[in-house]
C-alpha cells in the first residue's frame, strides 16, 4: 500500500494526433492506410495532404446552390452564388463550400442548379 512520501501518480492516456482539416466541409480527415480522407466529402489525399482525388470519380457533383445576400438591398452582392462542392447524395443535410466558412441546409438554399429561379 502507497503512503504519500511514495509519490505514485497516474499517467495520462496516450496522445491523440489531430489530422488537416478537410477544406471543403472543415471537418478533421481520417486516417487510412494510404492516405488523409473525408468520407464526407469523398475526398482522398496522399499521408503528405498532396495529390487530392475523388472516391468516385463518376459521381455528379450536388445540386444545391445557395446565394447568402440574395435579399440585400445592394445590386452588385444579390448575385453572389455558391454551389455544394459534395458529391451528389452526400450524407447529412448540410451544403459546404470551401469559399464559405460555413454549411447550409437544404432548407436555406435557393435551388438545385438548373433550375429557374
Ligand atoms: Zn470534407
Ligand atoms: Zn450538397
Amino acid at each position: 500500500m502507497s503512503t504519500p512520501t511514495e509519490n505514485v501518480r497516474t499517467l495520462p492516456g496516450d496522445l491523440e494526433f489531430l489530422t488537416p482539416h478537410c477544406p471543403i466541409c472543415g471537418d478533421y480527415t481520417d486516417v487510412y492506410p494510404d492516405g488523409l480522407q473525408c468520407d464526407r466529402c469523398g475526398i482522398a489525399w496522399d499521408s503528405d495532404g498532396t495529390n487530392p482525388e475523388r472516391l468516385d470519380p463518376d459521381a455528379k457533383q450536388c445540386s444545391s446552390l445557395y446565394r447568402p445576400t440574395r435579399r440585400c438591398a445592394n445590386p452588385e452582392h444579390v448575385d453572389v452564388e455558391y454551389r455544394c462542392w459534395q458529391d451528389a447524395g452526400h450524407l447529412g443535410d448540410d451544403h459546404h463550400n470551401p469559399d464559405l466558412f460555413y454549411s447550409w441546409t437544404t432548407a436555406e438554399q435557393v435551388a438545385p442548379a438548373g433550375v429557374e429561379r
